[in-house]
Parts: structure tokens; C-alpha cells; sequence
């Protein structure tokens, strides 16, 4: 389970990536071998394999999985994935970084992720939701508003998450809204909770902007996967007086070096699909839109687009993750050398689980807050630890990164050492 001896592959697995950052941060920490062994193990791995009726009448059989990494915190919580490339070893790497991320922000979580594999682009609206109640009843096991409590990810939104919701309160006889979270306003959502992650990476950005004495004023972003975390960010951070240059998806990338206008690529991705064939831009393949020039890059589709490969031609002051895992260990190392701030993505894009975490107080208090305060709150968490992530980083003459992972798994570390070890 140790990551050192893994020798690195072309496209890197996210769970030996997951360990390597691991054990870079671990070395930092005086752990005996054991605490150190059990903190990087997933704590239970649950896989299904299940029927879903389809529109014509055929079944298909699906496989998800569910991943607890960590239950020293408190009760387990992380997003549900929909998408053709889920493996379980992705799962595990990010049900880890889920515990680091609730453990910087100082939440009373642990870690834990979901997925599906399936393409949910291909699916109808009926069989997505014959698919997403069957899944959650099959996770049931694993999930409760005390003991793990899912979110949407990548291929997921609000409408999954009030299936799920909906299914996990049917099978109990009454409404039971604190077992999920990013869920529609109307049964129990947070407000704030859609655009919490993007909020959560424009803070970051102009936080790293602000320590590097740079205006916001002028810079320029560009983001990859430009979905609910990216567009939301790059609209934020234009209204901030970034200028957004490059974006892309799954079908392609777009440049205007002049900018273009947040708000309507999202509108002209609603209508058409894909940021491809925006007017006033130019059509890039997708791998050349992280080494566009500019000041701020947030990569936020999936994990590994800027790697060792890549690494060395990427041109940004300032990397804020809003996806998981985008930036593999040996691009980290070309990334420091090249002196560029990295946020890592456990503290770049905490602001999703931040607001999770309100959401989920609300749901059990049944008292629900104003869109300002849920802000207010996020932005006080997102400042303070950013300044203690930087603070570390700094005591331990390291990256963010690891600065970020020394006190996310200390703070975990205490936490078992002060439970002790059952028996
Ligand atoms: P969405 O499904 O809303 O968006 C994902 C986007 O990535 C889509 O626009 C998709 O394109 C695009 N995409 C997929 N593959 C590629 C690719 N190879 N190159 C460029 N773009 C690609 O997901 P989210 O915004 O919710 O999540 C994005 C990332 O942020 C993930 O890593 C997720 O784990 C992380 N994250 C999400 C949080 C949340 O609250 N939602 C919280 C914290 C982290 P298309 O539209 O064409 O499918």
C-alpha cells in the first residue's frame, strides 16, 4: 500500500497519485508505521452490480461503487460520479481527497465518493432515474444523514440528488432531506450550494493573487471543463475584472485572447451543447488549452490533465483546481520549479463541501439561512484556510499541496490518536 515503489504510467492511476501525495505529505509527520498504513487504507469499499429497465423494454446491468475512506472526523461525505472512465480506483482517490479536503477546512467529515459507470449523456431522463434509485438502494447500506451523505459530481446535478433523497426517505415511510446535499431549494437545498465550489476557487484565486501582489483587475483565466465548477469560477472571477480567454469540454477547446463573456458561454453551451463554435472564438483541441497563455488556470474537468508531460509548457502565474487530482506528483514537481502557485485542489475547491456542510446543518435544524450568510460563512473558511495552508507550506519550506496534506493529516492523526484504537 505504499506508493513508492508504483513506477509511474502513461495516464496515471488517481489512486497511485492519490498515495504519492500521500506519502510525500506522511514523511513530513512523525507517524508510527501503523497509524500511517491505516490512514492511507480505505476503512470499507462497497461495488454493485445492478439491473436497470431501459425505455425499450431490455435490461441492462450497471456496476457503482461507494468508498468510505475515513471515519475519524465524523460521518463520511462526498459527491456521486456518473461517467464512462469510473474505476474503483478513482473512487478511492477521491474518497481520500475528500477526507483531506473536509479535514483543511476543519469540517467534521471524513472522506467518501461514489460512482457509476455509465455515460449519462446516452441515458433518457426515465431510465437516469430508474438508474439513480436503483443505485441508491443499493448503496443504502452505506448511506445515511449520521453516516455518509453523497453530493453531485461530475454527470450529476440537484435532479439526482433528489431522486436519491426521494428514494432513501421512501424506503424509511418519511422525508429524510439531510442524507444528501446539493439537493434543489424547494426540498431542502442550501442556498448558495450550486455555485458554492466556483465561489470557493474564486476566493482561492484572488487570494493567491492577492499574497503574489497582483491585481485581479486585467489577469487572465482560462479554465478547462467548463461545467457547474469551472463556469461558475471563470463568471466570478470576470466579475472580479478577470478576463476569460480559453475554456473547453469534452468536445473541444475555445480561445479569444481578448476575452469573451462568461455568462453567454454558458447560454451557448445550455443551447448547443458545448462551448465549441462559440462566436468570437477560436476552436483548440482540448489537451492545448492548459498551456494557453495566461495568469490564472483552473482546470476543472478530471484528474490528470496536466501532467509530466505537459507540465513544462503550461504558462500561468497561479493554478487554481476546481476538479480533483488535475495535476499529477511528477507536474508538480516541473511546476515548482517553473515557481508557480499551486492550490491544490483539496483546498481550491473545498468550497462545494463547505456549503454541503451547511446545507446538511440546515437539513437537520430545519432552519435555513439567507444566500448572504451561507456566503459569508464560505468565504470566511475559504480565507482562513488558505491562510493556514500557505502558513504550513511555508513553516515546512514545501508547496501548498503538501502544506495542505501535512494538515489535513495531522489533523486526522490527533483525532485517531485521541480515539485510540478500538479495541
Ligand atoms: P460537471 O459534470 O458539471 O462538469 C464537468 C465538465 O468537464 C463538463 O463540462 C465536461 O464536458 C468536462 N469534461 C469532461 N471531460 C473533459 C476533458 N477531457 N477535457 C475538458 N473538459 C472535459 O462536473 P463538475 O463541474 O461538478 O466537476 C468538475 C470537477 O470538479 C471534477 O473533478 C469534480 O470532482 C470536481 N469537484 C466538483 C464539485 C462540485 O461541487 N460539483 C466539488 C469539488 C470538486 P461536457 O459538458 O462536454 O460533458
Amino acid at each position: 500500500m505504499t506508493a513508492k515503489t508504483l513506477v509511474p504510467t502513461a495516464r496515471e492511476d488517481p489512486w497511485e497519485m492519490a498515495l504519492r501525495q500521500f506519502d510525500i505529505a506522511a514523511d513530513y509527520l512523525p507517524l508510527k508505521r501503523g497509524i500511517r498504513e491505516f490512514l492511507a487504507y480505505p476503512k470499507r469499499e462497497l461495488t454493485v452490480n445492478f439491473p436497470v429497465k431501459m425505455d425499450d423494454g431490455s435490461v441492462r446491468i450497471f456496476t457503482g461503487h461507494r468508498v468510505h475512506h475515513s471515519t475519524v472526523l465524523g460521518p463520511t461525505k462526498g459527491g456521486i460520479r456518473y461517467h464512462p472512465d469510473v474505476t474503483l480506483n478513482e473512487v478511492r482517490a477521491l474518497a481520500m481527497w475528500m477526507t483531506w479536503k473536509c479535514s483543511v477546512a476543519g469540517l467534521p467529515y471524513g472522506g467518501a465518493k461514489g460512482g457509476v459507470v455509465v455515460n449519462p449523456k446516452e441515458l433518457s431522463s426515465d431510465e437516469l432515474e430508474h438508474l439513480t434509485r436503483r443505485y441508491a438502494t443499493e448503496i443504502s447500506i452505506m448511506m445515511s444523514p449520521e453516516g455518509d451523505i453523497p453530493a453531485p459530481d461530475v454527470g450529476t446535478n440537484p435532479q439526482t440528488m433528489a431522486w436519491i433523497m426521494d428514494t432513501y426517505s421512501m424506503h424509511r415511510g418519511y422525508s429524510i432531506p439531510a442524507v444528501v446535499t446539493g439537493k434543489p431549494i424547494p426540498i431542502g437545498g442550501s442556498q448558495g450550494r450550486f455555485e458554492a465550489t466556483g465561489r470557493g476557487v474564486m476566493i482561492a484565486a484572488r487570494e493567491a493573487a492577492k499574497h503574489l501582489g497582483t491585481s485581479l483587475k486585467g489577469s487572465k483565466v482560462v479554465v478547462t471543463g467548463y461545467g457547474n465548477v469551472s463556469s461558475v469560477a471563470a463568471y466570478l472571477l470576470h466579475d472580479l475584472g478577470c478576463i476569460i480567454t480559453g475554456a473547453s469540454d469534452s468536445r473541444g477547446g475555445v480561445y479569444n485572447p481578448k476575452g469573451f463573456d462568461p455568462r453567454a458561454l454558458l447560454k451557448w453551451k445550455a443551447e448547443t451543447g458545448s462551448v465549441v463554435g462559440f462566436p468570437g472564438t477560436e476552436r483548440l483541441p482540448i489537451e492545448e488549452v492548459v498551456t494557453l497563455p495566461c495568469d490564472i488556470l483552473s482546470p476543472g474537468a478530471l484528474e490528470g490533465e496536466i501532467t509530466g508531460r505537459n507540465a513544462a509548457d503550461v504558462k500561468a502565474k497561479i493554478i487554481a483546481e476546481g476538479a480533483n487530482g488535475p495535476t499529477t506528483p511528477d507536474a508538480d514537481e516541473i511546476l515548482d520549479k517553473k515557481g508557480i502557485m499551486v492550490i491544490p485542489d483539496i483546498l481550491a475547491n473545498a468550497g462545494g463541501v463547505i456549503v454541503s456542510y451547511f446545507e446538511w446543518v440546515q437539513g437537520l435544524q430545519q432552519f435555513f439561512w439567507t444566500e448572504e450568510e451561507v456566503n459569508q460563512n464560505l468565504e470566511r473558511i475559504m480565507v482562513r484556510s488558505f491562510g493556514q495552508v500557505l502558513q504550513t507550506g511555508q513553516e515546512k519550506k514545501t508547496n501548498m499541496r503538501t502544506g495542505a496534506l501535512i494538515r489535513a493529516i495531522e489533523r486526522v492523526a490527533e483525532a485517531l490518536m485521541v480515539r485510540g484504537i478500538y479495541p
